[in-house]
Formats: structure tokens, C-alpha cells, sequence
């Protein structure tokens, strides 16, 4: 208990950083550039520890995923915070999601190890946080010259500011654990409908526009009826939507539900059939409050008393890390979608 009290204030910081990232779009960067380049060369020069292994949980005949414990990286952690997943196929493996530091992806790597001696022939990203493309960096060091798969938007937003942020954030937050990441975006651009074909498993690319953020990409591991929906939904967390939309979300999940898979593989948390469901019983209740509370004409301040008040959300609330600090945040931007929606 003492351990998740100490990490909360880092969570609340975490969380506050990538608020005002979100606010700001992009980030400027300091005209510094001759110690930026010292900077640079000195990071080369160091790199934070490896991370401990976390065995590969094997969850069809071709997909594994190497869970994160945490919602949220600290110290402790090194940055471990969303699951890590690989599938094996005829042609070799292919990752989606590649963690959050070169660390987390090195780690991954020794449990592919474990499960297959084919290379890593391609990666792919769901969207532009951090903590699920930075580890980037293991496999192209690994593997030259691999494709690494993301929607456009999500490309440019890494490259364009998301990247360094994400960078400097997970170093900030884990006490330097992940320095040695280098910002290594995506380099092949995908689009709702993209299917690759892998001898026997196909990797099926769809994507619902704004949902978490403007561009998630959710992956249908077509063979083995297993969907990975990135942060579209989540195994009992909750995380932030500054840059997403309520109502996207829903749609996207809309969508998803046609696909009919054996289990949803969340970015965060554990797989399972009802991931979906369960996160949109939580989110629909936040919404649905902030809804009300606008029908009825009643200020933000109400419609949060409103929302801790709701069925869906007072189920969920306890078994949901990250929702005391989060809640106020949700609400506040659940209530401005929904004046912009019914206004
Ligand atoms: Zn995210």
C-alpha cells in the first residue's frame, strides 16, 4: 500500500505533463542548439538499466503479449506501463506496440527469444503516446531498415513534437531508467481497410478517426479472432482523453464490435472478451452525466457530483487505477463534448 501512495504524487505529475502537452499541441523546443548536440552526444553516452524480464503470455496460436503491472511508469517500473505484443508468423514476427523505452523493447526481445528464433520483420504502432511506439528503437537497432507501420497523423505528431516530448516525459518519470531512447518514428504510413498478409496470418488495419487520439489504429490479428484496440479501451484504467473524443470512442467501438473477435488485447491492462463492453460502461457513465447535467442546464461543478453519482461509473470506480486522479479531468472534458454536441 505504502509503495502506491509514494507513487501517486509521480502519477499525478505524469498526468498533469501530458495534460499540458496535449493543450499545447506541439512542443517548442528552446533555440539551444549547440547544447542541444552536447546533450545528444551525452545521452548516447549513457543509457538507463535493463528492465527485468516479464515472461510472454501466449494468447492464441500466433499472438503473445508481454504484459505491463502498472498504468503508469515510475522509477520502479523503468517505464513498463502498456503491453507489449508479438506475433509469430510464417515470415517472422511482427510487433504491435513496441513499449515505452529501448529498454522495455530489448526486453521484449529476449521473450520473443524464448518462444522463436525468426527475426523481427515489422512494427506497428496504434498511436503517438509514448509509451507505445518508443521502444521503436530496440527493434530497428536489432533489425535494419524494418518497416515501422502507423497512420500518417500519428507519424507527423511524433515527429513534429509528440517525439521528444514522449522522450524527455518517460525520462522524467522513471528517474532516467529509459535514457538511451532515441525518438525513432514510423516510417511506412497505414490506413483503415490495410491488410498484410504474413504466409499464415493476416494483420488487418482499421482505423474510426478520432477516438483516444485523432488517429488510432486498432489491429485485427485475423487468424486467431484477436483484436488490439491500443487505447481505444482498457482493461479497468483510465488514462486521459485530452486528445481524443467521447463520442469517437463510441463509434470506434461501435464499429470494433462488428469484427465479433474470441478477445479484445487492450494497450493497457489484461486481455480479455469484454474489455470493451466494460470500458464503455464506464465511459458511457461519465458522459451520460455530463449529458444530463447540460439538459438540465446545471454547471460543471454539479455534473461532476452527477457522474461519481452514476450506476455505470460508481461500479467501476473502485477497480480502476487512476481514477481519483482522473475523474475531475474526464468530466471536465466529457461535459465541454457534450455543450459542443447539444449547444
Ligand atoms: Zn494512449
Amino acid at each position: 500500500m505504502s509503495e502506491r501512495h509514494s507513487a501517486d504524487p509521480q502519477r499525478r505529475a505524469f498526468l498533469r505533463a501530458v495534460a499540458s502537452a496535449a493543450t499545447l499541441g506541439t512542443l517548442s523546443l528552446p533555440t539551444l542548439a549547440p547544447l542541444q548536440a552536447f546533450a545528444k552526444e551525452m545521452e548516447m553516452l549513457v543509457k538507463g538499466p535493463p528492465v527485468p524480464d516479464i515472461p510472454a503470455n501466449k494468447l492464441g496460436k500466433y499472438t503473445y503479449v508481454v504484459i505491463a503491472p502498472d498504468g503508469f511508469p515510475n522509477p520502479k517500473n523503468q517505464g513498463m506501463m502498456s503491453n507489449v505484443t508479438f506475433v509469430v508468423t510464417k515470415q517472422g514476427v511482427v510487433i504491435l506496440d513496441s513499449g515505452a523505452s529501448v529498454q522495455i523493447g530489448e526486453m521484449v526481445l529476449r521473450q520473443i527469444r524464448k518462444a522463436t528464433d525468426k527475426p523481427v520483420i515489422a512494427v506497428f504502432n496504434t498511436h503517438y503516446h509514448g509509451d507505445h511506439w518508443l521502444g521503436n528503437h530496440a527493434f530497428v537497432e536489432a533489425y535494419k531498415d524494418i518497416p515501422i507501420y502507423a497512420h500518417p497523423l500519428t507519424t507527423s505528431a511524433i515527429k513534429t513534437g509528440q517525439g521528444e516530448f514522449w522522450q524527455h516525459l518517460m525520462e522524467r518519470s522513471t528517474d532516467n531508467a529509459t535514457l538511451g531512447t532515441i525518438v525513432t518514428p514510423p516510417n511506412k504510413d497505414i490506413h483503415h481497410g490495410d491488410e498484410f498478409n504474413y504466409g499464415d496470418v493476416t494483420i488487418r488495419c482499421h482505423h474510426y478517426g478520432k477516438a483516444h487520439t485523432p488517429a488510432d489504429v486498432c489491429f485485427e490479428i485475423v487468424e486467431d479472432r484477436i483484436v488490439h484496440v491500443g487505447d481505444v479501451a482498457m482493461d479497468r484504467r483510465i488514462a486521459f482523453m485530452e486528445d481524443g473524443s467521447y463520442l469517437g470512442t463510441f463509434k470506434a467501438m461501435d464499429e470494433l464490435q462488428k469484427i465479433k473477435p474470441k478477445l479484445w488485447l487492450p494497450g493497457h491492462g489484461q486481455p480479455g472478451p469484454d474489455v470493451l463492453k466494460n470500458n464503455r460502461e464506464l465511459l458511457e457513465g461519465i458522459y451520460g452525466a455530463c449529458v444530463e447535467a447540460i439538459q438540465q442546464g446545471k454547471p460543471l461543478e454539479e455534473a461532476k457530483t452527477m457522474v461519481l453519482a452514476d450506476p455505470r461509473v460508481k461500479k467501476w470506480a473502485s477497480q480502476t487505477k487512476g481514477f481519483n486522479e482522473n475523474i475531475g479531468n474526464y468530466t471536465s472534458l466529457a461535459y465541454t463534448e457534450a455543450e459542443q454536441v447539444n449547444f
